[in-house]
């Protein structure tokens, strides 16, 4: 196994509201090695944008880091001081947001916002920041470089102005990249681009880089490791094919149910009732009791533990799941339900689990799934193409059919 870059151990992290105690990230750990992809997944209002904001020590108050250990290469940045993170922000550990806007300072060229990281954490002339500035805008696409140096982020599109957000990340020469959402807010054809781009960013450098999204398509095509969290926990983590072939949390699995199929056309899309529940006060149970088809007694009054490597998985795997009904103690197996089987993609799958879960069939009562809803929305043969304009007098020469 290559080297551990980053070592997240029980990170908690709470805002102190007026209402109370928001447990946001919750008991939290995960490694990621040197040249590996680590998806973080889930609904939004789940915690892995805060668990992003805490790995660089910047969580906005009321919020604070509770307790836990975040250690990059094996330096624990919880205990570094201000100025010690200062100098590792950027150059160890970088990281792209959403919305580039936000992040890019509009009165100040591109080139220069890049050349300053550059300055900053090396001690370079500004000739050399200059030239390797030009490097890295050559390295992420832009065209011309030596020209579009000179432009503002407003006279960008926004596929360019995330490129120039990575070019911004890279030259500090991170060890790790986290990537919160970076393609959200781009269209598909260009979102595609910056996808590629990041992947042979990352094969070329030999980066880790921890991607946090809530897209299964985009987690599908990028991440070596996949961790599911829901409600400031991580309830699942497995390598991205394990996840894929075979997901074990219920959570996880009406994820799966809700993506639209080339098997469901012309059928229902599968819901998650309910919402992710309140992060505020103590919980006591298990944090998806109130949406799982498959809840039974224990679930509301008992908390599942972390149950490491429930199924035969490829040696060294560093798989898990937060559930009872992976839970092999006499008492959670005593009292194992009779709940239904799933289905996922085309074709009905067993869990990779021997005890309780398999066989379990058409349990009636609390274990039951709820009956189809009708939708609350339905979309049909929706189709949005953008003409592409050529030549002096914008001639429709073809479109983008996105
Ligand atoms: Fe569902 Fe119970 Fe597992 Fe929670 S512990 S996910 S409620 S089966």
């Amino acid at each position: 196994m290559s080297e551990t870059v980053l070592s997240v151990k029980g990170l908690r992290t709470y805002f102190d509201t007026n209402e109370g105690l928001v447990r946001a990230v919750d008991d939290i750990s995960f490694d990621i090695h040197k040249g590996e992809i680590f998806s973080l997944v889930g609904e939004s209002g789940c915690g892995k944008s805060i668990t992003a904001l805490s790995l660089l020590r910047l969580v906005p108050p009321p919020g604070s880091i509770i307790s836990g250990e975040i250690l990059l290469n094996g330096t624990n940045l919880l205990r570094l001081p201000e100025e010690g993170m200062r100098k590792l922000r950027g150059r160890k550990i970088a990281m792209i947001f959403q919305e580039p806007m936000t992040a890019l300072n509009p009165v100040m060229t591109i080139g220069n916002q890049i050349a300053e990281v550059i300055l900053h954490h090396f001690s370079e002339t500004k000739k050399v920041a200059h030239q390797r500035t030009l490097a890295l805008l050559d390295q992420v696409g832009i065209p011309d470089p030596e020209h579009r140096y000179f432009e503002y982020p407003h006279q960008m599109s926004g596929g360019m102005k995330q490129r120039v957000m990575i070019a911004m990340a890279l030259a500090g020469e991170p060890d790790i990249l986290i990537a919160d959402e970076p393609t959200t807010a781009l269209d598909v054809t260009i979102q595609a681009q910056i996808l590629d781009l990041l992947r042979a960013l990352q094969k070329a450098r030999g980066m880790a880089i921890l991607f946090i999204t809530h897209d299964l398509g985009v987690v599908s095509e990028t991440a070596d490791k996949v961790a599911v969290m829901y409600a400031g926990q991580i309830v699942e983590q497995a390598n991205r094919h394990s996840f894929f072939a075979n997901p074990l949390h219920p959570y996880s699995k009406k994820l799966f149910d809700s993506l639209p199929y080339k098997s469901k056309r012309g059928s229902q899309l599968t819901m998650i009732r309910g919402a992710v529940p309140s992060l505020l006060g103590p919980f006591t149970g298990c944090r998806f009791a109130n949406r799982c088809d498959w809840a039974w007694e224990i679930c509301a009054p008992v908390a599942p533990k972390w149950i490491k490597e429930p199924v035969t998985t490829a040696a060294g795997e560093e798989g898990g799941v937060r559930c009872h009904l992976y839970d092999t103690e006499p008492i959670v197996n005593s009292l194992a339900p009779t709940g239904p089987t799933w289905e996922h993609g085309e074709e009905e799958h067993d869990t990779r689990l021997s005890l309780p879960f398999k066989g379990r069939q058409g349990g009636d009562g609390v274990h039951s799934p709820s009956s189809p809803k009708p939708p609350l929305l339905q979309v049909s043969a929706l189709t949005v193409h953008f003409p592409i304009y050529q030549g002096l007098f914008r001639s429709v020469a073809g479109f983008v059919k996105a």
